[in-house]
């Protein structure tokens, strides 16, 4: 990846996709139009997306679906995409998003599908860090 990729991408071209599903599902805060609504009160992995974001000011979309994962895409053109998802919508994610870069992760289901995924966001530092070094 890092003598792939390197040379072509720059911090700031690098986008970090979410499924809504890593949100505490009690949170009343609306993090899907933008991530900065986030209390950061630690319940959900979003906090240290959000802590991520401001650290390598990159730019993260926490998606409710396929349809605004795409728009999202194709308003911002980001180099590539660390992209989480569950297997199934990685899979077809990352075909939807061809020819462009991705580097997907599977979230974490622990509750089951679909409410409160958790993530580790230390997968996805690294992949920034071999990046920017
Ligand atoms: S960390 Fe942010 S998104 Fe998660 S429950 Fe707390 S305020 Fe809501």
């Amino acid at each position: 990846l890092k003598f792939a990729i390197k040379k072509q991408i720059k911090i700031r071209e690098i986008a970090i996709l979410l499924p809504h599903c890593i949100q505490n599902y009690d949170c009343p805060y609306k993090i899907t139009n933008n991530i900065d609504n986030c209390k950061e009160c630690d319940l959900c992995k979003i906090s240290h997306i959000k802590k991520l974001k401001d650290k390598y000011g990159i730019q993260v979309k926490i998606a409710t679906g396929g349809t605004l994962a795409r728009l999202f895409l194709k308003e911002h053109r980001p180099k590539l995409v660390i992209a989480v998802a569950c297997e199934r919508d990685l899979v077809s994610g990352i075909y939807d998003a061809l020819p462009l870069m991705c580097y997907g992760i599977f979230n974490i289901r622990k509750n089951g599908p679909c409410i409160n995924t958790d993530l580790m966001v230390e997968d996805i530092e690294k992949v920034i860090e071999k990046l920017s070094n």
